[in-house]
């Protein structure tokens, strides 16, 4: 085992009685698109006792330009992206308990799947979820490191509870969610999840071996433009995650979905969602789907369904009674 590490114990920060450290660590990952796929890999290789993946979705084409753990077998195979990075990793390093588990993380299940953890990442592509995995990150009181990257950029942050600001703090000050683009309407390059994933990966591993110079700030990249910057983030005084008001983990907050009986349509209300300009929607959606609005609403269609949205970011996604398809589709396409 020590010979397999020897480079990485070799290097000051680590030392063996970091690879110790690791090796008796559990973390969680959320999320195993570009960044999760990142974040397993090197955590995996690094030789962390205990990985969880959690994923809710299936590899497709699009994904393969930057979900580096996956490829055209899987897809072939239909097979979940926890479960094809479960096995994949598994003939990395058979020493790390790997467990890969397809769910949807909500306010009904993120406690149980964090339980015990010694630290959560975020390998995430909508806000709605990072906002759960803050409420209950400070509840629990674990670490968690933030990671999003869109277009050719990208930001992550460490978050310590009661000790750095939360992600509720940081998404106000930098004005995080005002924005509508996605992955899946801006698009993006594998450079810079591949940037940020590696980000976050070390600030996992210093964080499981106990390191003192842990980030505090918010750093943000550009791969194209080739930029590096970093923000101090103040607590801010009227946080309500902060103050031990979890309004996500208690499912007061967020997008709720209710499929509306005898109309076979379901219906998307996000209480987090500020105005939404339907104009600028439409210009980000145009690409990708079929397009029409008014200044009341706007409708597109995409792989044959259809999603009507509002200015006040309510959503009704027509024949289907299907509500976690509605959520995927919101996240993916409105941005929750
Ligand atoms: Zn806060």
């Amino acid at each position: 085992m020590i010979d397999r590490y020897s480079r990485q114990t070799l290097f000051q920060g680590i030392g063996e009685e970091g690879q110790r450290k690791l090796g008796d660590s559990r973390v969680v990952i959320i999320g195993c698109g570009a960044l999760g796929t990142i974040i397993a890999t090197t955590l995996v290789r690094a030789g962390v006792g205990q990985v969880q993946i959690i994923d809710r979705d299936f590899i497709e084409y699009h994904n393969l330009q930057r979900q580096m753990l996956f490829d055209e077998d899987d897809i072939r195979e239909q097979l979940p992206k926890a479960i094809a990075a479960q096995r994949h990793l598994k003939k990395v390093n058979s020493s790390v308990e790997i467990e890969g588990i397809v769910a949807d993380v909500n306010y009904t299940n993120i406690e149980r799947f964090i339980s015990g953890a010694d630290l959560v990442l975020d390998g995430l592509d909508n806000l709605e979820t990072r906002f759960l995995i803050n409420d209950a990150c400070l509840k629990h009181n674990i670490p968690w490191v933030y990671g999003a990257a869109i277009s050719s950029s990208g930001m992550t942050m460490t978050i310590i509870p009661h000790v750095t600001s939360c992600f509720r703090c940081v998404a106000v000050s930098q004005n995080i969610g005002s924005t509508i683009l996605t992955c899946d309407t801006a698009g993006v390059i594998s450079p810079a999840p591949f940037i940020i994933g590696s980000l976050q990966s070390v600030e996992a591993m210093k964080i499981l071996v106990g390191a003192k110079e842990t980030n505090r700030d918010l750093i943000t990249i550009d791969a194209w433009q080739g930029t590096f910057h970093r923000f101090k983030i103040a607590p801010r005084e009227d946080c309500s995650a902060c103050q031990g008001k979890y309004e996500f983990l208690e499912g007061e907050a967020g997008v709720r979905t209710t499929a509306l009986c005898g109309q076979n349509t379901v219906q998307v209300l996000n209480h987090a969602a500020k105005h939404l300009s339907l104009e600028d929607l439409a210009a980000h959606l145009k690409p990708v789907a079929e397009v029409t609005y008014n200044e009341y609403m706007l409708s597109f269609t995409v792989d044959g369904h259809e999603m009507i949205v509002f200015p006040d970011g309510r959503a009704i996604l027509r024949n289907t009674t299907d509500e976690s398809l509605a959520r995927a589709l919101y996240a993916k396409y409105v941005g929750a």
